[in-house]
């Protein structure tokens, strides 16, 4: 397509993203031409999931993870989508490099190497490569996503606070992290819909106190976030990593964290977005 219609699609899609409205499902506001359709470019912020430190004392682990894992076929209250697109998670495309950044400035001693080993366990649980680009003094907000599928940005993971990012404003002290994704594809209008994941920030409160490691750590909370990143949302499923509230007795991802990683990774195939 021309560069002007394409010029014309982005900017559609960008309002689009700008008040967190799914394009999904949307009445097609530009109308195809009739001799070859071109692409719709469609588009979509995620919304806010915040991300809450446990009220209450630990108490005594009763789990077992056997039946946990039993239920796994027959269920899906162990892990969440954040994005379906006709049925299917929104997720990365696992073939191409996931590159990204970090802003540590504002965070612990040893913030740095928190997030390299949950890259590394996210990105060995999905199949998926990461490259570190190196650190920036980008603090992690919605406006670093970028608003047009032209534009390619690094997963920017870093510390900040309500003051700083609008990721974190005006949330209550409980509230540890928060993640921002957002994802472009095209709608062929033939009935064909196409998108995977571009692009993902990522605000750790920098006023929370906690370990770098354990449970109720900074480990575990990058763990959860970068489930975000790769397109998982809370589970009703208390126990897993990925709960809205941190579970109190786990340090690591859990049976059905690790399904639903699965599901967005490498094994369920490439996704080629025609024109990305
Ligand atoms: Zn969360």
């Amino acid at each position: 397509m021309s560069l002007t219609r394409l010029r014309s699609l982005a900017l559609a899609a960008a309002a689009l993203t700008t008040v967190g409205v799914a394009a999904v499902g949307a009445t097609p506001a530009l109308a195809a031409s009739a001799a070859s359709p071109a692409p719709r470019v469609i588009s979509q912020l995620s919304a806010e999931h915040p991300l809450w430190l446990p009220k209450r004392k630990p108490a005594v682990i009763t789990t077992t993870t056997a039946p946990q894992a039993a239920l796994l076929s027959t269920t899906s209250s162990q892990y969440k989508f954040s994005s379906l697109l006709d049925g299917q998670p929104v997720r990365w495309n696992p073939c191409t490099a996931i590159h990204w950044t970090s802003n540590t400035a504002r965070g612990p001693v040893g913030g740095l190497d928190v997030l390299k080993a949950g890259v590394a366990k996210i990105a060995a649980q999905t199949g998926t490569t990461w490259v570190y680009d190196g650190a920036t003094a980008t603090v992690p907000s919605t406006s670093y996503l970028p608003k047009t599928p032209t534009t390619n940005r690094p997963v920017l993971l870093g510390w900040a606070d309500g003051a700083t990012s609008d990721l974190l404003a005006g949330k209550p002290a409980g509230v540890l992290g928060m993640t921002r994704t957002v994802w472009f594809g095209t709608d062929d209008g033939q009935g064909t819909r196409i998108a995977a994941t571009r692009a993902a920030t990522v605000a750790l409160d920098r006023t929370d106190r906690l370990p770098l490691r354990g449970a109720v750590s900074w480990s575990a909370t990058v763990l959860h976030e970068l489930g975000h990143v790769m397109g998982l949302d809370h589970p009703s499923d208390s126990r897993q990593l990925m709960a809205s509230t941190l579970p109190a007795n786990v340090t690591d991802l859990q049976a059905g964290d690790r399904a639903g990683l699965t599901r967005v990774g490498r094994s369920a195939g490439c996704v080629n977005v025609p024109g990305a």
